[in-house]
């Protein structure tokens, strides 16, 4: 079956993340947290009291990091995060139906997967026909395949397909806590913090920079084991065994299967990868 031909047997999913007033507030509050760091990282820590060269060079990383933080949560926030596509037959259950689903699901989705992992099952929330590791958010209601989280931050789930984007934010969150920090340091140190003003908002960024690093050190850190192990946090709750699902790979490779087939430097980089079919397959 051609992609063309068995595009139009798939319904859209239904999106309702976006109305989780958790979801919306964290979602807000991380552009409010960014923009008031920003301002007092550039006015306040960098500029004040006196502008120099090395205030410019600073201020200038600091606003690329800014950039590529906000472009990797955005696309983490609205990528699809591998939604299970529900078949016009869905609700059909008989034997051919469900055949004819599982095979057009495979043919379109689990060829770039090496996992022939037949364990398919029916979604008891939603009744989508879905493939191994695909689990049902209760926030989305709707199956995401290889499902981290729901993440309230990014206001969506933590799926096959944006998981990449999620990691890049978190690293960019580290990145900027642990600059902040260091660019703090060097100020102490060099006596520029002379006023109260200052001392006030670098207090401020001071401690937000010492939460959300030790935070996201920590989340980045789960999601590697994650990956390394091959197991949806919902399958290790469950004790599922990864003995008889996908082939034990190593660890260079399960980290690919997620940030990409491109270059590692690319795995930095918030842009879309072209080369993995899976996301021209499944634009919502
Ligand atoms: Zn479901
Ligand atoms: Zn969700």
């Amino acid at each position: 079956m051609s992609l063309s031909d068995s595009h139009h047997h798939y319904r859209k999913p239904i999106s309702r993340r976006r109305c989780d007033p958790c979801g919306v507030l964290c979602f807000l509050l991380t552009y409010g947290i960014v923009s008031y760091s920003d301002y007092a990282f550039i006015y306040w820590v960098s500029w004040n009291p006196t502008p120099s060269f090395l205030s410019l060079v600073n201020g200038a990383i600091y606003q690329i990091l800014i950039v590529l933080l906000v472009c990797s949560h955005l696309r983490a926030s609205f990528s699809d995060p591998g939604v299970v596509l529900r078949p016009q037959h869905n609700l059909d259950f008989s034997h051919e139906a469900l055949l004819s689903d599982r095979e057009s699901f495979t043919s379109e989705f689990s060829r770039s997967s090496s996992s022939n992992d037949i364990r398919w099952s029916v979604c008891n929330k939603c009744e989508t026909y879905r493939p191994p590791q695909a689990h049902h958010c209760s926030v989305c209601q709707r199956c995401i395949r290889k499902m981290d989280h729901h993440c309230p931050w990014i206001n969506n789930c933590v799926g096959e397909l944006n998981q990449r984007y999620f990691l890049q934010f978190l690293l960019y969150v580290a990145i900027l806590s642990f600059y902040t920090i260091i660019s703090i340091l060097f100020e102490v140190s060099t006596n520029r913090i002379v006023n109260q003003t200052k001392s006030l908002h670098t207090l401020i960024l001071l401690i937000e920079s010492l939460l959300f690093g030790i935070f996201v050190i920590a989340v980045m850190a789960d999601q590697m084991s994650t990956i390394f192990n091959g197991l949806t946090p919902i399958d290790k709750l469950r004790s599922v065994s990864n003995k008889s699902g996908s082939p034990s790979k190593p660890k260079k490779a399960r980290l690919r299967e997620v940030c990409g087939t491109n270059s590692m430097l690319l795995w930095l980089i918030p842009c879309r990868d072209n080369s993995d079919k899976r996301h021209r397959q499944l634009v919502v």
